[in-house]
């Protein structure tokens, strides 16, 4: 695991991954999963659907670290996943960024495990080491 992420190192991304997502909803669904949302989030995904932050959270949410985490079903799926992310156009960060997540990247055998389940890994335009790097470290400054 790498201990920083650097533009100088080398990682088994260093070529790029491509990643379209395709739709299907499997990082959405079938297993327990956080999907945290900070205040800012929170107030956003409200406005898109017309109701007061106090019912959303009520609602769509739990108490999670510092802020919340969208709920799921009984089944484990989110509750704004329905054939589709109902609140897509104001998803919330990490649903963005998925898969290129810090756990996911970590290792790859874990990204392999990962490309397993998600079938837009190797579809669509090519995410570049640093564009990943970005995405994984938003905080990075070359
Ligand atoms: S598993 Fe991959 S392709 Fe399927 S919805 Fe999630 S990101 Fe998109």
């Amino acid at each position: 695991m790498p201990k920083k992420w650097s533009y100088d190192r080398t990682y088994f991304f260093d070529e790029g991954i491509q990643f379209e997502c395709q739709g299907c909803g499997v990082c959405c669904t079938g297993s327990p999963g956080t999907v945290y949302v900070d205040k800012s989030e929170i107030a956003c995904i409200a406005e898109f659907l017309g109701i007061s932050v106090p019912d959303f959270t009520k609602k769509y949410l739990y108490p999670y670290k510092n802020s919340h985490t969208i709920r799921e079903d009984s089944e484990w799926r989110c509750l704004f996943y329905d054939n589709g992310c109902e609140i897509y156009p104001v998803r919330p960060m990490q649903c963005r960024t998925f898969p290129f997540w810090f756990d996911n990247l970590r290792s790859e055998e874990k990204w392999k495990r990962i490309s397993q389940e998600c079938p837009g890994i190797g579809c669509g335009p090519l995410y570049s080491k640093e564009r990943i790097l970005e995405i994984v470290q938003p905080t990075f400054v070359i």
